[in-house]
């Protein structure tokens, strides 16, 4: 056996996407003891950082040592306690998943179900909380990857706050890649991941509090199920104040890189790097209609820049052309998930791939693989 070398690929899926040299070079700095006092200094720049990406003066603001799905389930083990009652949008399938952490949290989960590709009805979920009254939280994802929806955060955390509940939000696929506004939006506990927009490998999961998640999180009757996720104690290994415990030994190099990449958004600028997403989902969205190929849903503004579900044309092989990008043009796009399988393909302009010569050596080698 040999050192691995993996092949060189242009990757326009739902994630990871295209890291640039400037992480890797972060990534491959000497590991350092994670309580060296230079570390500690970078944990707390990384805070203000992500702070910085998600809108938020919120001090419990830090990367779960682990994929996007940790940052999931550590809102959902945190906030949930047995018996509660948590009302979940499922607008693709991420919203599954979050049932699944609210069922096995000993919780109940009350659906509110919409056609995957379309955003979550406000007006389903301000009647869900209407008949749930006392519920816990509202949990949806704000940028599907499923499907490429976008849903309007702000109207529903607002909804969730109206009726007394704390909202969960998934902001995976949209930090960094279009408006995130946790302190705007009122959203109580948000979390994302490192390898979409943020363009960093995957494996880290920010996420972020509000005061009013802290506090819920603090009144707890029961412990944590889970002991790695308990963010009573996770918050003090992160918790520059108090002199840092011990809890687990983060992903050193893996810190180094997202702190990297946060800093390339800050230089970038929030809104500049949203307007890139969408520059670069339009020029996208040309090429592909002057190819006849068309996009999944409607052009309402609740289509994602960053993620473009392409309707696969009748009688062409969607996992042959997949496959032709992949071997022939070393591009990588995704595939449709659930009940959009075998229907679209999903092209990804995230972060660092978000780029006009990706979407036009994309497009070329797409009109190539199409015949
Ligand atoms: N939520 C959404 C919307 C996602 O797109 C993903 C991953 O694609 C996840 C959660 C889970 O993240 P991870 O695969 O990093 O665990």
């Amino acid at each position: 056996m040999q050192s691995f070398h993996p092949p060189r690929r242009l990757l326009l899926g739902p994630g990871p996407s295209d890291v640039p040299r400037r992480i890797l070079d972060a990534l491959a700095r000497p590991t350092i003891g994670h309580l060296d006092p230079a570390y500690v200094g970078m944990m707390e720049e990384l805070k203000t950082l992500l702070r910085y990406a998600f809108k938020t003066a919120n001090p419990l603001t830090i990367p779960v040592s682990a994929p996007g799905s940790a940052g999931m389930e550590a809102c959902f083990v945190n906030l949930v306690e047995p018996g509660d009652t948590v009302i979940v949008c499922r607008n693709g399938v991420f919203g599954g998943r979050m049932r699944e952490n609210v069922v096995r949290a000993g919780a109940s989960a009350v659906m509110v179900d919409d056609e995957f590709g379309r955003p979550v009805d406000p007006e389903k979920v301000e009647a869900a909380l209407r008949a749930n009254p006392g519920a816990k939280a509202l949990a949806f994802v704000h940028a599907e990857t499923s499907t490429g929806a976008r849903s309007d955060a702000a109207t529903l955390c607002r909804l969730a706050r109206e009726h007394g509940a704390l909202s969960i939000v998934d902001t995976v696929t949209s930090l960094g890649g279009c408006e995130v506004d946790v302190d705007g939006w009122g959203a109580d506990a948000v979390y994302s991941g490192s390898q979409k927009c943020l363009s960093a490998p995957p494996g880290l999961s920010p996420v972020t509090f509000s005061p009013r998640a802290t506090e819920t999180v603090k009144a707890r009757k029961v412990p944590v199920q889970s002991w790695f996720l308990d963010m009573s104690l996770v918050m003090a290994y992160w918790d520059g104040t108090g002199g840092r415990s011990y809890h687990h030994t983060a992903p050193i190099n893996m810190t180094y890189a997202l702190h990297e990449s946060l800093l390339i958004l800050h230089e970038e600028g929030l809104e500049a790097a949203w307007a890139r997403h969408q520059a670069n989902h339009e020029r996208l969205r040309a090429g592909l209609q002057t190819m006849g190929l068309a996009l999944l849903g409607d052009d309402d503004g609740a289509r994602l820049p960053q993620l473009n579900p392409v309707v696969v044309p009748e009688g062409v092989d969607e996992a042959g052309v997949r496959r032709a990008l992949l071997d022939d043009h070393g591009i990588e796009i995704g595939a449709g998930l659930g009940p959009l399988a075998g229907k679209i393909w999903r092209i990804g302009l995230m972060g660092a791939s978000s780029r006009p010569e990706a979407v036009d050596r994309l497009l070329g080698a797409l009109a190539q693989a199409l015949g």
